[in-house]
């Protein structure tokens, strides 16, 4: 019999613990992982760098980067914020590292230093950390909480436990989300978020590696435009929702790079209802417009006229794509600006600022990928994380219907929803 007992021992179920612990030590606390190991998915996150937070301060601009949950979240995000994971680690002798981009990594580059840390505080405050313990049942006994009884229990592959109250940090597993739908609570059903695009064409052919900034967008491919239309109504999904700009890498398979995840974040739904079949439609020097560019083309054309366009370093993209993008537009490797037409200097500002490319499937993103989907933001209390349906079970990380784009957020969702569930949790 436990006070508490957490219900998966990941990012969120360590987190929440050991806050439950610190605001109330009198608390007897168990978490239950089903794995021989706990905090799998945070020894391998980050390419094992572990990307722990994202340098972003405000509550209003860090929801910005979660396609679902972005509404519901400011106001946790007020309560306790990437400033407030830094200063967890720091208290505990762990330095967060802020890299450019703004992404956060512990100083010493390892996954290994978090799980240190946690295993550490789970330890000093006497959590007990149950492994091999699969959890196949959740029940209510609800009678009983009157008397102050124990009000749930919960039911391994080896044992049954009872506690007060339970908090539901067992990240995308589909048994548990079953369980919680035999429950009365609503799961939204469960897709790929963070996926690189699949696609095959000549003009990324032999350039992988290139990397430039760029303004992506995501279009119908020639057959699907009415499907495409539907789903976007169905989901209320803005079509500017599915525009970004940011670095895109070029990749064997196709594109990868910041630019690219977070579309395949923000369009998760629509693209799974699409079959991952559409289009993209690429600026590759997004300070201009076809028009705009045509003219900057001409001006080229009148005053160098005789180089060789090929060789000609007339914007900032690298050197490859620009080859690349000229043989596109019919342009031959020694044809000197003065040579070319006006239908081949339209071809080349149509490349460069609206290229089209059919996109045929995804690939996982090694460093980060997460599942869009889960308990529906409608059942929870977002003060407190507790179901609105159970009185007594809680949330945190990735159970709920909440996923962010690459950066450190989706470890932030995680952080944030276990430090507000265990204050109301240890709350006497
Ligand atoms: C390869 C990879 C790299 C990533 N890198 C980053 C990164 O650098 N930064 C970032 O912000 N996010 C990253 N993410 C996303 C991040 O890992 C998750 O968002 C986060 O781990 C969610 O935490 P969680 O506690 O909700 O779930 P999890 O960390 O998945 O923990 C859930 C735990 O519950 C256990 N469990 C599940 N079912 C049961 C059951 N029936 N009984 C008992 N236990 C159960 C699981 O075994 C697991 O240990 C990465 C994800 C992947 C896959």
């Amino acid at each position: 019999m436990f006070d508490v007992i957490v219900l998966g021992g990941g990012a969120a179920g360590f987190y929440g613990a050991i806050h439950i612990a610190e605001r109330n030590p009198k608390l007897k606390i168990a978490i239950l992982e089903r794995g021989k190991e706990v905090l799998t998915k945070v020894k391998v996150s980050g390419g094992g760098r572990c990307n722990v937070a994202h340098a972003e301060f405000d509550p209003k601009e860090i929801s910005k980067n979660y396609p679902r949950g972005e509404r519901e979240l400011v106001g946790p995000f007020h309560t306790y914020c990437s400033g407030d994971t830094m200063a967890f680690f720091e208290k505990r002798g762990i330095q967060l590292n802020i890299e450019a981009d703004g992404r956060m990594f512990p100083a010493t580059n390892s996954s290994q230093t978090i799980i240190d840390c946690f295993l550490q505080e789970t330890d000093r405050l006497g959590i007990k950390v149950l492994k091999n313990s699969s959890i196949i049942g959740i029940t209510t006994l609800d009678g009983n909480t009157a008397k102050g009884d124990y009000s749930w229990a919960i039911k391994t592959i080896r044992n049954t436990y009872q506690a007060k109250k339970i908090l539901v940090a067992t990240g995308s597993n589909p048994k548990i989300w079953e369980l919680l739908r035999q429950m009365g609570h609503t799961i939204i059903a469960p897709v790929p978020s963070l996926f690189t695009f699949n696609i095959k064409d000549e003009r990324i052919t032999g350039i992988q590696g290139v990397s430039t900034n760029a303004n992506i967008q995501i279009i119908p491919s020639k057959v699907n435009n009415g499907k495409f239309k539907a789903a976007l109504k169905k989901y209320s999904i803005q079509s500017s929702d599915l525009e970004s700009e940011g670095p895109l890498l070029i990749t064997h398979w196709g594109m990868s790079g910041p630019g690219i995840l977070r579309l395949s974040a923000w369009g998760a739904r629509i693209l799974n209802e699409l079959n991952y079949n559409f289009s993209i439609k690429i600026n590759w020097l997004p300070a201009y417009h076809e028009e705009g560019l045509l003219r900057q083309l001409q001006q080229i054309k009148e005053i160098e006229g005789r180089k060789t366009i090929l060789r000609t370093k007339a914007f900032d993209l690298p050197k490859r794509l620009w080859g690349s993008l000229v043989k596109a537009a019919q342009i031959s490797d020694t044809d000197k600006w003065a040579d070319i037409s006006k239908i081949q200097l339209q071809n080349l500002a149509k490349q460069l600022t609206g290229s089209t490319f059919r996109v045929d499937g995804k690939s996982t993103f090694k460093e980060e990928f997460v599942t869009a989907g889960g308990v529906d933001l409608k059942e929870i209390n977002f003060k407190t994380y507790e179901s609105k349906i159970h009185p007594g079970l809680y949330f945190a990380g990735e159970v709920i219907n909440v996923d962010a784009i690459t950066g450190g957020f989706n470890f932030q969702n995680a952080w944030t929803g276990a430090y507000i569930a265990a204050q109301a949790i240890a709350k006497p």
